[in-house]
C-alpha cells in the first residue's frame, strides 16, 4: 500500500461532470488500496475572475486582500470533490491551507511554504478517508490567508508529498506527460518515460510550461518522485526523478526546448576597459530587468560590442535604459531586434559525450540557419536564431538526435 499525492489542475476541474470524473478516478484509486491526498485548482479561469474582479476595484488591491480574494477559488473546488467523493461511499474530508496549517511567510501573492503540519491529515488517512486540500494557499504566522503565486497547487502537492514522505507526487493535467519537445511544431516529438529534475527544470524554464518551475526545484531538493498523468486518459505518463548513473543506456539529448519570449539588445564601439560589463548591465539590473544570455565581443580597436538578452515585454525599458548608459560610457551606437527566438538541447547525457554542441551547429548549418548568440551549461546549449527559423531548427535538432518516433507502420 502506498502513500499517493494527486494533483489535479484547472482544467481536470474544470466543470461539475469533470468534479465527478475526478471523483471516479480518485474512488478506484483509492479502492485499489493506496493512501491519497488529492490536491486541487481553483476551476480553470476562476483564478483570473477573481483577479478581475479586484482590478476592477482598483489597479493596485492590496495584496493581502487580493489573496483573501484568489484563495476562494480553491475552496470551492476542494469542498465540490469532497462531496462527490461521500456521494459514491468514499470517506473524504476537505481542508484549506489554513485548516491543514500549511504556514508560509508573509509575502502575500508569492509566499513560501515554511512547514505543514501533518497531524490532521495523518489522521484522516488513518480512519480511512481521503483528504482533499487546497492547492495555491497557505497561512502566515498571523494567521493571513497567503497564495503562492500562479500555478502554487504543483507546489502545494509537492511540499505535501515531501512532508508526508508519500512515494509518489501525481500531477494529472491535459497532457498526458512530458514530451521530447512541443508536438504541434514536431508532429513526430515523443513522450518520454522519465526525465531527470535538472532536465525538467531546463525544459520548464525554456518554455515547456507543465509544470510550475518551483515545484520541480521543490520535488528536486526533497527528491519526491514527481509523475506528469492526463487527468482523463490511461497510461503511464513522465516519471521525474533523481539521475541513476548506472540507468540504461541513455539518450544523450532528452528535448528540445524553445521560446519566443525574448528580444536582443546590442550596445557597439564601447571603450573596453575593466567595468564596462557592470556599467552596461548594472543599470539593467538596477532597473529590474533580468537579463538572459551575454555575448561580449572584442575588437581591435579598443571598443567593444555587447550583447543580451531580456524578456521581449522589457524590451523597450531596457532600450531606453541602455540608450542612457551609451551617452554616459561614449559608446558608438545600441540596436536592438525583438524577431528572435531561443532552441535549446537538454540532457545529462551531454555530461559524458564530447561533441553534442557542434553537432547541434552541424544541422542548423544544413538547414542554412544562422546562430547569433550561443550559451552552455553542463545539460544544456542553446542558441539565438531569427524567430522566423524556429520551427525549422527545432524540428531539424529533433532529427539530428534522433528523437523522432519510429514511423507507425503503413506511413
Ligand atoms: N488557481 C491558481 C492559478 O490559477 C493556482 C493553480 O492553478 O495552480 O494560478
Ligand atoms: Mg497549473
Amino acid at each position: 500500500m502506498a502513500l499517493i499525492v494527486q494533483k489535479f489542475g484547472g482544467t481536470s476541474v474544470g466543470s461539475i461532470e469533470r468534479i465527478e470524473q475526478v471523483a471516479d478516478k480518485v474512488k478506484k484509486h483509492r479502492e485499489a488500496g493506496d493512501d491519497l491526498v488529492v490536491v486541487l485548482s481553483a476551476m480553470s479561469g476562476e483564478t483570473n475572475r477573481l483577479i478581475d474582479l479586484a482590478k476592477q476595484i482598483t489597479d493596485q488591491p492590496v495584496p493581502r486582500e487580493l489573496d483573501v480574494i484568489v484563495s476562494t477559488g480553491e475552496q470551492v473546488t476542494i469542498a465540490l470533490l469532497a462531496m462527490a467523493l461521500v456521494k459514491r461511499g468514499v470517506p473524504a474530508v476537505s481542508y484549506t491551507g489554513n485548516q491543514v496549517r500549511i504556514l508560509t511567510d508573509s509575502s502575500h501573492n508569492k509566499a513560501r511554504i515554511l512547514q505543514i503540519d501533518d497531524q490532521k491529515i495523518r489522521a484522516d488517512l488513518k480512519a480511512g478517508r481521503v483528504v482533499v486540500v487546497a492547492g495555491f494557499q497557505g497561512v502566515d504566522e498571523h494567521g493571513n490567508i497567503t497564495t503562492l503565486g500562479r500555478g502554487g497547487s504543483d507546489t502545494t502537492g509537492v511540499a505535501l508529498a515531501a512532508a508526508l514522505k508519500a512515494d509518489e507526487c501525481q500531477i494529472y493535467t491535459d497532457v498526458d506527460g512530458v514530451y521530447t519537445t512541443d508536438p504541434r511544431v514536431v508532429p513526430q516529438a515523443r513522450r518520454l518515460e522519465k526525465i531527470t529534475f535538472e532536465e525538467m527544470l531546463e525544459m520548464a524554464s525554456l518554455g515547456s510550461k507543465v509544470l510550475q518551475i518551483r515545484s520541480v526545484e521543490f520535488a528536486g531538493k526533497y527528491n519526491v518522485p514527481l509523475r506528469v498523468l492526463h487527468s482523463f486518459k490511461e497510461g503511464p505518463g513522465t516519471l521525474i526523478t533523481i539521475d541513476e548513473e548506472e540507468s540504461m543506456e541513455q539518450p544523450i539529448i532528452s528535448g528540445i526546448a524553445f521560446n519566443r519570449d525574448e528580444a536582443k539588445l546590442t550596445i557597439r564601439g564601447v571603450p573596453d576597459t575593466p567595468g564596462v560589463a557592470f556599467k552596461i548591465l548594472g543599470p539593467i539590473s538596477a532597473s529590474n530587468i533580468e537579463v538572459d544570455m551575454i555575448v561580449q565581443n572584442v575588437s581591435h580597436d579598443n571598443t567593444t560590442d555587447f550583447t543580451f538578452t531580456v524578456h521581449r515585454n522589457e524590451y523597450e525599458k531596457a532600450h531606453s535604459v541602455l540608450e542612457n548608459t551609451a551617452r554616459e560610457i561614449g559608446a558608438r551606437e545600441v540596436s536592438g531586434d525583438t524577431k528572435i527566438a531561443k532552441v535549446s538541447i537538454v540532457g545529462v547525457g551531454m555530461r559524458s559525450h564530447a561533441g553534442v554542441a557542434s553537432r547541434m551547429f552541424e544541422a542548423l548549418a544544413k538547414e542554412s540557419i544562422n546562430i547569433q548568440m550561443i550559451s552552455t551549461s553542463e545539460i544544456k546549449v542553446s542558441v539565438v536564431i531569427e524567430e522566423k527559423y524556429l520551427e525549422l531548427a527545432v524540428r531539424a535538432l529533433h532529427t539530428a538526435f534522433e528523437l523522432d518516433a519510429p514511423a507507425r507502420q503503413g506511413e
